[in-house]
Formats: C-alpha cells, structure tokens, sequence
C-alpha cells in the first residue's frame, strides 16, 4: 500500500469516472448566482487523484486508530472492552435515534419506559432507591451527586458542612468534582494494604465534613477492606459517603454499594454497561441515591403512573428540591438505550458473570507479571492492578518507554504515571472481554520488554519504531494539533 500523502500522488488531469454526465434538470444551474462571491473560489487547490488511490488513502488513514474492536486495550480505570454488537444493533434502531426529545410524552412512551426500567435497574443493582440518568459522563455524574448531597446538607439547616475527604487513592475527577461544588478538598492518606487509613479517617471527620468520596475499588484495583467501618465512621459524624462507581465492572452482582454503607454513587454507563469510554462519543453518568437524597435528584425524573389501560410515563418536574437541571434535554438516550440492551441481554447471572471475569482476568494477567515488575499492593486485585517499572531504572528506562514498546508489539498501552502514589504506576485493566491466550500473549510481551531493555535500552528508549510516528510531544500534539496538510 502507499505510504505517500494524496498530495504528493497528485498530478493534473488524474481522475477516475464511472458514470458519465448527469443530464438531470438544473446541472447547469449558475453557482454564483446562489452562493456569496466570497465563498466561491476559482483556484482551489485539491488533489487530483483515481478513485483508487482516494479510498486507498482514507483506509490507510483510518487504520492509524488503535481500537477496542481491533485489539486489546488494557488502558487501566478506562475499561476498554469489548462492547457486544448486539447493544449497538438495539441502540440503531429507528424508533430510537429518530424520535426528538421535544416529542409529546404519548408519542414516546417506549423511550421512557425503557428510561424508567433502566432507572430501576441501576436502582437494584447499586442497592439504592432512586436514579437521574441525566448526567453526561463520570464526572458530571460527581457533581451532580455532590450538589444533592450538599442540598440536603442545607435543607437540614446544616451549611456548615463545606469539607470533602478524599482518599489519596481517589480518581481525580473526585477533589475536582467536589472543587467544583465550592467545597473543600481534604485528603485522607492510604494504609499499607493500599485502603482508607481508619485512623486517618477518624481524626478528620467532623461537623464540617459534607461527605467521604470513595472510589472503589480504588485506583490501585483494590478493594477497601475496612469499608464498613469506614463508613460508619462517617456516618457518626453526619456526613454522608459518596461512592465512584465508575468501574462497577469489578463488582456488578457480588455486592450492592448501599448495603456497604454508600449513600449516593454514579456509574458509568460508558464503560460498565455497553458503551466504550472515550473516543470522542457521547457518555452516561447515571447517579443512584438513597430515599433521603432523592428529592434533591436533578429535574426531570423519569416517573410512572398506573392508570386503568395500564401504564403510563411521563417526565416529573414537581420536585420543589430539586438542584435543578444538570443537562440539556434528558441525558444522552442512546447511551442508555445501549445499557438497557446490554443489562437485559445478559440478565442477573450475565452480570455476575461479567464482574468474575472481570476480576479473574485482571488476577491471572497481574500473577504472570509480579515476578518480573514490582507490584505497588502485593494483594488480590479487583478489575485492575498497578504496577510499578522502577526496576529498570538502572538501565535509564522509564515506564513511558515501556508504553511505547508495547505500541511495537501491538497492544494498546496501559495507563502510567496514574495513580500518583505509585511510582513509575502502570495501571493495567484486562477488562472481563479478553480470552487467556490474548492475556498470556501481553504478558509474555511485557516480560520480554524487560529483557530488552536490560539488553538494549536505547533501543526501547527509541520506541516505538513500527508508527508513522514515533515520540510526540503529547501535550502539544493534544493543545494544538495540525490537522492539515499545507504545500511547502
Ligand atoms: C473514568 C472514571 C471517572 C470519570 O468518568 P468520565 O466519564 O470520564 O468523566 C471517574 N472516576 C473513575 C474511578 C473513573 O474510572
């Protein structure tokens, strides 16, 4: 295939046709006389090129983008997997993506059934009683949940309470949602094995702390093992526990999060529940209270009534404590058309399924690995698992130069340099999607990485070598991208 831009294929007159001149009325219609002067150009400069070569062009440029469907993506905290088809089938159908939000509500009362069912499922999943599918993403999710919380803080006449505790192995969208929400960020540092530090914890809880945000599992994979405790901690002081449930992929159908003491979650429906995260689409961050949080949930609630031809759905704006609207319209519908699909297709034990795998995976790949990288938490992982590449410090390799190897192999590199705690972190999430031979072939790739850079370390610190590019200066390259070609 050829490697040369299609501008520089280019040459006069080149062009395939494979069908003659239209001879339909109005082909010769006047341009100019429809379009402004200014917009109409005589010396456009386009590439003349066969047809061959055009779609040649394109696919090579497609084919530059790593993807969940083409390989594995063990990007850690991002869950990568493979999402089934089936849910994309279901969320293409036409009587979801050509309906409009502003439809009267008895033209799409299949929509919101299929809201209020998805609702009530990530209400028994998280052990919770009530759900805004509003929110946009994780993130928004977070903020959506720490406004609630700090409403009902107000409604009980208790202002005062302007503190969050986050763990220092919190997501880092937590300090920031909670930031966002004007209030202030305390850390709590982690014990040995990696969780809440109970006695940390009890030092800093007082009548001004709102609410504990933890993630969990946390950002190191594990699961924190003093989580009942750390919660009825919190509780005794009148604050509330907020819990990330981003990657509930690590535990749907083991453990329901309000039962361990968790007051208000999000999840994220693009990661968990059918939908890739990342990759320029839209997300869901659905977010799960208990009964005294949900009068403050975000306008509308997607509600039922019964009548005598059976039932109805309608959108619930008589909430009088409500925050208000966190987004426009009701949430990204497709996203959650898409989480339904997969909910209801693999069905309870489906779901348990997922979280064994999940969990397994991540084990069998993390066992393979810990002889040769040092792991931050020498203790059973949940979905994921951090490693750390600081042996190879004396051969001046770091563990970006580890990523960019992994490139020449072809796997998709892990998450580095995240969490902050561990240094030289790799965070590696094998999603519950990946066979064992797959496992075992990063593995082996991983291992003799190692042993590269001990014998040829300035050829890793080269890496990748197999890319059209090689080391980008990433923060440039994502601020202010050239995206066009231009003649020299
Ligand atoms: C991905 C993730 C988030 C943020 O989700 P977005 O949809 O990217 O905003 C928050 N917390 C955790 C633990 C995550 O893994």
């Amino acid at each position: 295939m050829t490697e040369k831009l299609i501008f520089e294929l280019s040459s006069p007159g080149r062009n395939t046709r494979y069908v003659d001149d239209v001879d339909v009325p109005g082909k010769d219609i006047d341009i100019s006389k429809l379009l402004p002067a200014g917009v109409i150009r005589e010396d456009l400069d386009l590439p003349e090129v066969t047809e061959r070569e055009l779609v040649q062009h394109f696919t090579r440029l497609s084919r530059f983008n790593y993807s969940v469907d083409g390989g594995f993506y063990p990007l850690g905290s991002c869950t990568m997997k493979y999402n089934p088809k089936i849910d994309e089938d279901v969320g293409s159908l036409e009587g979801f993506t050509r309906i409009h939000p502003l439809q009267p509500e008895e033209t799409v009362q299949g929509a919101l059934r299929i809201m209020y069912e998805l609702q009530g499922f990530l209400a028994e999943i998280s052990g919770l009683s009530a759900v805004t599918l509003q929110p946009a993403a994780g993130a928004h999710g977070e903020l959506s949940g720490m406004l609630v919380i700090r409403a009902y803080h107000r409604q009980r006449g208790d202002d005062d309470r302007r503190i969050v505790l986050v763990p220092d192995s919190a997501h880092g969208t937590n300090p920031a949602t909670s930031a966002m929400c004007g209030l202030q960020v305390v850390n709590v540092r982690s014990n040995e094995r990696g969780g809440v530090d109970v006695e940390a914890l009890r030092s800093l809880v007082s009548e001004k702390v709102a609410a504990l945000m933890l993630t969990i599992p946390n950002t190191l994979g594990l699961f924190d093992e003093n989580i009942l405790e750390v919660s009825s901690i919190v509780h005794q002081a009148g604050a509330l526990v907020y819990c990330d449930g981003a990657n509930m992929n690590a535990m749907l159908g083991q453990v329901k999060l309000g039962d361990l003491g968790c007051d208000a979650m999000h999840f994220n429906l693009h990661k968990t529940f059918g939908t890739p995260h990342g990759g320029g689409g839209p997300g869901s961050g659905p977010v799960a209270v208990r009964e005294n949080l949900a009068p403050f949930l975000p306008v509308p609630v997607v509600a039922r009534k019964s009548t005598g031809d059976g039932d109805t759905f309608f959108l619930d704006y008589d909430r009088p404590l409500s925050i208000g609207r966190v987004r426009s319209f009701y949430g990204n519908f497709g996203v959650m058309v898409r989480a339904y699909a997969y909910i209801r297709s693999l069905g309870p034990d489906g779901l348990r399924h997922v979280s064994e795998n999940a969990v397994l995976n991540a084990n069998y790949l993390m066992h393979l690995l810990k002889g040769t990288y040092e792991l931050a938490y020498d203790r059973p992982c949940m979905h994921e698992f951090v490693l750390t590449g600081k042996h190879l410090k004396d051969e001046g390799v770091r563990t970006l130069d580890i990523a960019k190897r992994l490139i020449d192999y072809g796997f998709h590199p892990p998450t580095i340099y995240f969490p902050l705690i561990v240094e030289e972190a790799m965070m590696i999430e094998p999603t519950e999607t990946e066979t064992r031979q797959t496992l075992d072939a990063f593995a082996r790739a991983l291992l003799d990485i190692s042993s590269e850079a001990v014998a040829e370390p300035q050829m890793i610190k080269e890496a990748p070598h197999t890319t059209p590019v090689g080391r980008l200066d990433e923060a440039t390259a994502a601020r202010h991208p050239i995206l066009r070609w231009k003649r020299e």
